[in-house]
C-alpha cells in the first residue's frame, strides 16, 4: 500500500505536486497542497522530486 504525506509546515502551496503528478493525487485547499488520491499514486515520484521545499514523503 502506498502512503503520501504533504508536510503541510513546509508546504509553500506552489501547487507544482498538484501540475505534475499524473494520476491527480493533490489538490490545492487554502493555499496547501492536500493528498486526495493517496490510493491513485503510481510511485513514479515525479512529485518528490519537484517539491521546492521537500515537503512531500511517498512511500510503498
Ligand atoms: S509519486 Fe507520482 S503518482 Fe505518486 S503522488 Fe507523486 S507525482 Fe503523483
Amino acid at each position: 500500500m502506498v502512503t503520501v504525506k504533504v508536510d503541510l509546515e513546509k508546504c509553500d502551496g506552489d501547487a507544482v505536486c498538484v501540475s505534475i503528478c499524473p494520476t491527480s493525487v493533490f489538490e490545492l485547499k487554502n493555499d496547501k497542497a492536500v493528498v486526495v488520491r493517496e490510493q491513485d499514486c503510481i510511485l513514479c515520484m515525479a512529485c518528490v522530486a519537484q517539491c521546492a521545499k521537500q515537503a512531500i514523503e511517498v512511500k510503498e
